[in-house]
């Protein structure tokens, strides 16, 4: 274990340039400030409202930092270097808030060709998809937990898109993630996921569901499925991650009155996906786990609990990941220790991406030390070559 140093910025910016450095640097300058966060964002509203084209100024700067490219095509260059550094890629097709027929159907083909791309290539060991992707939007408003949603036809129509997708990869043997996003419809997929998960893993975790350990269900529903693997006989696949819509929920919660789904504080969400991954490790006979976390105690927690139960660092069993453009001192550090680790790269038109780069401004600007702790450590890194 001793071997793990995340301050090691040799190790986790040697795919970069001292240019590319320098324009991280200013990158993530420029997202420490919320007001030109809030300015950049209300600007590019506008002018894609306007139809001004902005593509220009996005795609070599926030874009070509965060997002593979376009298509998949274009994110082979980044597959190919990350994977020089033993590092993996998950490429995610990242069109998010379009319910029309259209869009479903073409996102459905996206993700299929998504599988068939994962196949064909060792370093893109996962395939990933938005479960919200292939629900209408009348679906997604009436869902209520516990009860059959009004909208049958719409309702058949995710089970059957989400089925397509589960036995594509089952069939070419590629394993499938399935993202969280809000948590008022999260039961609508979490029923199917685990139908999916009876279907399709059987001695190996082809489907993996999404847990968000910022609410406060999830460690015991947790337990449920580790209970329900156990008695029909099939290996559960999950990512673990804290959440990323916190303020929206609580929001939503106070609105229309109903208990926020959200831990109190910080420490709990920590507190619960520590425990989560801990409980995941004493039932790795039934469960895969994928860590997505850029919280350095939590992957320094799962490695070294790895090690003092005598599992390979390598156990096919068990994966890190970070997000692309972020806490390369993470997993680089982590694949060069000789961990599975993977980058989800997320790839699409500029247009589309947006609300995952909003997302991306916003968290940098609002997670107290995100952003400090990556400037200092670009600053560190291109002292040390300065020096060098
Ligand atoms: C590979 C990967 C895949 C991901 N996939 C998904 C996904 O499918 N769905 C999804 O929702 N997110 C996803 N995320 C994002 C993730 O949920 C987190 O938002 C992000 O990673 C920050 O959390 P962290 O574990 O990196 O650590 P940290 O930076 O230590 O934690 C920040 C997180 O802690 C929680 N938190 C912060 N303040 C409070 C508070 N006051 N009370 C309670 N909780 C608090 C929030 O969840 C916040 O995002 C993914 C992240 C990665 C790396």
């Amino acid at each position: 274990m001793g071997e793990i140093d995340f301050n090691d910025t040799k190790t986790a910016f040697i795919s970069k340039t001292d240019s590319e450095l320098r324009k991280a640097r200013l990158l993530f300058s420029v997202m420490a400030n919320p007001a030109l966060v809030n300015l950049g964002k209300n600007m590019v509203n506008l002018a894609f409202s306007l139809r001004i084209p902005v593509d220009w100024a996005i795609r070599p700067t926030i874009y070509a930092h965060f997002v593979g490219g376009r298509s998949l095509a274009e994110c082979d260059p980044i597959v190919r270097k990350l994977g020089s550094h033993q590092l993996k890629s998950i490429l995610d097709y990242s069109v998010e808030g379009k319910h029309d027929e259209a869009s479903m159907q073409a996102t459905l083909e996206e993700t299929l060709r998504s599988i068939r791309h994962a196949a064909a290539n060792p370093d893109i060991p996962f395939a990933v998809f938005k479960p919200t992707a292939f629900a209408p939007a009348s679906l997604l408003e009436q869902a209520v937990p516990g009860r059959l949603p009004s909208d049958i036809a719409g309702y058949q129509r995710f089970k059957e898109s989400v089925d397509e997708l589960c036995k594509a990869a089952h069939a070419l043997d590629v394993p499938l993630m399935i993202d969280a996003e809000d948590s008022w419809y999260q039961h609508l997929v979490d029923e199917t996921v685990e139908e999916m998960m009876i279907k399709y893993n059987g001695s190996k975790a082809i489907v993996f569901n999404t847990l968000q350990m910022y609410r406060h269900d999830r460690l015991q529903y947790l337990g449920e499925l580790i209970q329900k693997a156990r008695t029909h006989g099939f290996r559960a696949g999950i990512k673990f991650v804290r959440g990323a819509y916190m303020e929206k929920e609580r929001e939503r919660a106070l609105k229309m009155n109903y208990l926020s789904p959200i831990q109190p504080d910080k420490q709990a969400t920590d507190g619960a996906f520590n425990n989560a991954l801990m409980l995941s490790l004493r039932n790795i006979d039934v469960i895969d786990i994928f860590c997505g976390s850029h919280n350095e105690e939590s992957n320094l927690l799962l490695a070294k609990a790895m090690d003092e139960n005598g599992l390979a660092k390598n156990d096919r069993r068990i994966w890190f990941a970070q997000l692309y453009g972020m806490s390369d001192h993470i997993s680089f550090n982590l694949a060069k220790a000789g961990y599975n680790v993977a980058k989800y790269v997320p790839y699409g038109p500029v247009k589309s991406v947006m609300p995952y780069l909003f997302r991306r401004a916003e968290e940098n600007t609002s997670i107290a030390g995100q952003t400090g702790r990556e400037l200092s450590l670009i600053r560190k890194e291109l002292s040390r070559r300065k020096s060098g």
